[in-house]
């Protein structure tokens, strides 16, 4: 009978057929909420653009893409982008190739640097009022390549109380990490720089004139590792990961968790800890009672 079933999904062109089949198999009970899902994504480069593919390709139901550059042929070593896009803006560039993918997905794009005052309001405005029936968006996906950048985005969700992962690849490709970060349950990422970012000491690799690596290869791996964790968190199927670390030279990972850091700089940081306490207070008496 699975068999029977097997031959007929593969005859079928249609590719949600493929993604449903998660559900029979007992991975995902319900992958069609997939449609209903609204994402954000800051930095359409290389580890943001072959992110918002997996995605679309996934049937995402609404992407929302930040980023202020244009396409470069610079850009060409890694995936995505193709040299008839060269001098169009990366977001304008990755909508019509995402749509032309799969047209049922909803994508907004927004040429603009987060970092400035209007940039910041609008990004604001759009977390809150973006998803696809109104509200707040389910999930936020940073893929930046600036410690500034990062610092705008935690401040951001640290205020909203806002659910976002955080990712990196290190100066020489070799290593990448990717961290899912819970407002007040976990460490933001002012409470606890990634030690990739540490080490290459991130300020000074945006200097004029110095040229960081990048490998289709390593950004490839960590849209993966990201688009995964994704599909993990928001569908609720295995375990999500707190923080994933990749060492491609020795083929080591690194998955933990960091506890959030109660003399953290950002005071909403402060305030997402304090409120998340007296919620595990309250429900630690609650269990109590019953
Ligand atoms: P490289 O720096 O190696 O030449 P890149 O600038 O394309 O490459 P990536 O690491 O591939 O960098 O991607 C990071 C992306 O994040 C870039 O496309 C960049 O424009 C975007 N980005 C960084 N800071 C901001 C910001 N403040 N607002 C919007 N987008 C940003
Ligand atoms: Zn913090």
């Amino acid at each position: 009978m699975q068999e029977r079933q097997m031959s007929e999904e593969v005859r079928n062109d249609n590719p949600y057929s493929r993604l449903m089949a998660l559900k029979r198999m007992g991975i995902v009970q319900n992958y069609q909420q997939i449609k209903e899902f609204t994402v954000l994504v800051v930095g359409i480069g290389g580890v943001g653009s072959v992110l918002c593919e997996m995605l679309t390709r996934c049937g995402i139901g609404k992407l929302i893409m930040y980023d202020y550059d244009k396409v470069e042929l610079a850009n060409m070593n890694r995936l995505f982008f193709t040299p008839q896009q060269v001098g169009l803006s990366k977001v304008e560039a990755a909508k019509q190739t995402l749509l032309n993918i799969n047209p049922d997905v909803v994508i907004e794009a927004y040429n603009e640097n987060i970092t400035s005052g209007t940039g910041f309001n609008q990004l604001l405005e759009r977390m809150q009022n973006g998803a696809l029936k109104g509200g707040p968006v389910d999930l936020i996906l940073s893929c930046v390549d600036n410690y500034a950048a990062r610092m705008t985005i935690n401040s951001a969700c640290n205020e909203l109380d806002q659910v976002w992962m955080e990712s990196g690849v290190s100066e020489d490709a070799m290593s990448a990490h990717i961290q899912l970060i819970i407002p007040g349950e976990t460490a933001c990422f002012a409470c606890a720089v990634p030690i990739a970012v540490v080490e290459n000491n991130e300020q000074q690799i945006k200097r004029e004139g110095v040229c960081a690596a990048s490998l289709p290869t390593t950004m490839g791996i960590t849209a993966g590792f990201l688009a995964q964790n994704t599909l993990k968190y928001l569908l609720g199927f295995g375990q999500t990961t707190f923080l994933l670390g990749y060492n491609a030279l020795a083929d080591f990972f690194q998955n933990y968790a960091i506890m959030p850091n109660s003399e953290c700089k950002d005071p909403n940081c402060l305030k997402r800890q304090k409120l998340n306490s007296e919620k595990i207070r309250l429900n630690k008496l609650q269990k109590r009672k019953e």
